[in-house]
């Protein structure tokens, strides 16, 4: 793919990487993509774009991607390249021989937030329907399923109550644990705009981002917290709101449930909740603390936004419950300028939660354990459903390692490089004896698979994203899928093998399915997207052409309910042993594992991921800009290249994950969120030494 000459037509689009779900117009030349121009008319992004939209798109006809399905009876074995009938008759023959020996529980699959909404719904579908149990779990297992878990609890909703351009009405803008800048460009342009006009900005993280940097007139507090003890600071903002009688009692007597406030205000009013008690845990100054909180509680808009920063703890379902408090002790909810709201990082996230991707829940949020519901899905399959909820990605890993299972189906996600402590993972594929990877690239997951099945890129299929506002946009076909199909054909036509039929002509048809099946997209289909170029969920009877912000006159539960957020430390505490904690991030040129952006131009800046070290740790440790570094945890250890930042703070350490050779979760550990087992990727205690170069 290269940018020259005049296109002969275009196709408006979505992009593929982040959750501002940017449009663009993809111009081509015959069959050849020149341009990804960004789409004024796009409901997220209005003619903005970034580096890696605008730009990172040549990886869809990289010489490494897939062409053709290949499979292999052991992983000793080579690859042998055969037609699709043989590949999916050899998958299909593997799940049911597993199955007959060891189970009808014994297998299961992974759905991913890089697909469009339909795959995943036929994904989910495969696994209860064809597969007959509910061991179907999305990679966003690993970074927003705390708000799924937190936001349900507290208002009911798993999603944000916003849309992007509601920030412009804030007065008061709060950042916890996300980096817009790096993860959510175009989004954080906005922010930038809004904070040059006066807005004021706090800012909760172990780092300083480059936020704090942007002219804000209204003022700015950084909250340089430890990682690891969020919760301790939340609750710390919510005692001094309620102590100081700062709360809006309008709100919550109008909108919250009344036992439980009373509950949640003698829980917070405790004296260890005071700040100038939690900052001998989080490192934050009492003044500070009070500060923050007086300036967000006193604001006519305050709004929250969070990121990976807050889910990705053994307290990340705590930590969303927290804020959701503030933001109900405070009224910051149900208008423009205001809300809570979750950045979330791939393209899909929003989405594969929404299409039924959690073992517990089928699209919607509609509990399996729901006779009613599970009902009307069973009349829509034909089939009968299992009520009991299936296996977590974790217990999948456990389960395989235990050897009570034992195939597993993944689609578009590296497990193997980006879930947490990655001996454990490559352990427990090793011990599968099916293992069905549908991926563009042989990535480091394939390794352990006997069957490959070649994916396609958002280029090549048709469909659906949900960005991080629930704003639905299309995905167009731009060109052919490389390998034949799209991947929702690839699982319709593994069903059909393993004898339970799909008969799908068009994603358009997923859709309508979709809409009959849940209540908040019941109001969706490709005809109102192509009319209204995307809708924001719940579009149903009540709200025809969507709700861009939620909760304003109650909440789906009814009255809002605080939740008691009491604190407990991380496992991952500095010792002697490991005195350093490592939190990690993003950067701007390179998206998640790299898998995409590292085969593009992108790769130019930034080619290795290296430490972020504090002047002085490094000075401590005689280390100087790039030299190597041995880092070793609990889990692992591994080898990167120095970079002395005053970024971060003494005792922290930082660094992105995006390239397999430094292995970053080989050093993180299987600490996991107590609700969800979303992973703690964001403390591990680390020592960190001088080595020669490796
Ligand atoms: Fe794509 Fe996100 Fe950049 Fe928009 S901000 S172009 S969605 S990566």
């Amino acid at each position: 793919v290269i940018e020259q000459g005049q296109p002969e037509h275009s196709v408006i689009t979505t992009c593929a990487y982040c959750g501002v779900g940017c449009s663009f117009k993809a111009e081509m030349k015959g069959d050849q993509l020149i341009r990804m121009v960004p789409y004024k008319n796009g409901g997220a992004n209005r003619g903005h774009a970034c580096v890696k939209g605008r730009f990172a798109f040549g990886y869809a006809t990289h010489r490494d991607r897939i062409t053709a399905p290949m499979i292999r009876e052991t992983i000793e074995q080579p690859w042998r390249s055969v037609s699709w009938e043989t590949a999916l008759a050899f998958a299909a023959e593997r799940i049911k021989a597993v199955q007959h020996r060891y189970g009808r529980d014994s297998v299961g699959g992974i759905t991913s937030s890089r697909c469009t909404n339909e795959e995943t719904y036929l994904v989910q579908k495969l696994i209860r329907a064809a597969f007959g149990n509910n061991n179907t779990d999305t990679c966003a297992r690993v970074c927003h399923s705390p708000t799924g878990y937190g936001l349900k609890t507290t208002i009911g909703e798993s999603a944000g109550t916003q849309t992007f351009e509601s920030v412009m009405q804030a007065d008061v803008i709060v950042v916890i644990g996300a980096n817009p800048t790096d993860a959510h460009p175009v989004f954080a342009s906005q922010l930038r705009r809004r904070l040059r006009q006066g807005a004021g900005l706090i800012v909760a993280d172990p780092r300083h981002i480059d936020l704090l940097d942007t002219p804000h007139a209204g003022g700015g507090l950084h909250l340089p917290l430890r990682p690891g003890t969020n919760v301790a600071l939340i609750n710390a903002l919510a005692h001094v709101v309620v102590a100081e009688g700062l709360e809006d009692k309008d709100f919550i007597e109008r909108r919250c449930d009344a036992d439980a406030y009373r509950s949640w205000r003698r829980f917070i009013l405790a004296p260890d909740n005071a700040p100038e008690a939690t900052a001998a845990v989080t490192g934050v100054a009492a003044a500070q603390v009070r500060a923050a909180a007086r300036r967000y509680a006193a604001a006519p808009n305050g709004a929250i936004y969070y990121g990976l920063g807050v889910t990705e703890h053994s307290q990340g379902s705590t930590m969303v419950m927290g804020i959701a408090n503030l933001a109900m002790a405070t009224g910051n909810i149900g208008r423009a300028g205001v809300g809570i709201n979750p950045l979330r990082g791939q393209n899909n996230v929003q989405g594969s939660c929404d299409m039924g991707s959690f073992p517990h829940e089928l699209p919607g949020y509609q509990h399996i354990a729901d006779t009613a519901v599970r009902r009307r899905f069973e009349r829509a399959w034909g089939v009968s459903l299992d009520p009991e909820p299936g296996l977590r990605i974790p217990n999948m890993f456990d389960a395989a390692i235990e050897g009570t299972f034992k195939a597993l189906y993944v689609q578009g996600e590296d497990i193997a490089q980006s879930d947490p402590n990655t001996q454990h993972v490559e352990a427990a594929l090793t011990a599968l004896e099916c293992l069905i990877v549908q991926d563009i690239f042989l990535n480091e997951t394939a390794k352990f698979a006997h069957v490959l099945l070649p994916g396609a890129s958002f280029l090549e299929k048709n469909g659906t994203f949900t960005n991080a506002e629930r704003r639905i946009n299309r995905v167009r076909k731009v060109m052919p899928p490389l390998a034949g199909k799209e991947d929702w054909e690839v699982t319709q036509a593994l069903s059909n093998a393993l004898g339970y039929p799909m008969d799908y002509r068009h994603p358009a048809e997923i859709m309508d399915e979709i809409a009959s099946l849940t209540p908040s997209f019941a109001g969706v289909s490709y005809a109102k997207l192509e009319r209204l170029g995307s809708i924001q969920w719940p579009c149903n009877d009540d709200h025809p052409e969507g709700m861009p912000i939620m909760h304003a006159e109650d909440f789906p539960i009814g009255k809002g309910r605080f939740a008691i957020t009491g604190y407990v430390a991380s496992e991952e505490r500095a010792s002697r042993r490991f005195p350093l904690l490592l939190t990690t991030g993003r950067i701007l040129s390179q998206y998640n594992v790299g898998a995409q952006t590292r085969r593009t131009a992108n790769q130019l800046w930034h080619a290795e991921d290296v430490l972020d070290i504090h002047p002085q740790d490094a000075q401590e440790r005689g280390i100087s800009d790039g030299d190597w570094l041995g880092i070793s945890s609990r889990a692992g250890a591994t080898v990167m290249r120095a970079r002395i930042s005053t970024r971060t703070q003494p005792g922290v350490v930082y660094t992105t994950f995006h390239h397999p050779h430094s292995g970053a979760n080989v050093i993180t550990t299987d600490n996991s969120d107590w609700a969800t087992n979303c992973p703690e990727y964001k403390v591990t205690a680390v020592q960190v030494e001088k080595v020669s170069r490796p």
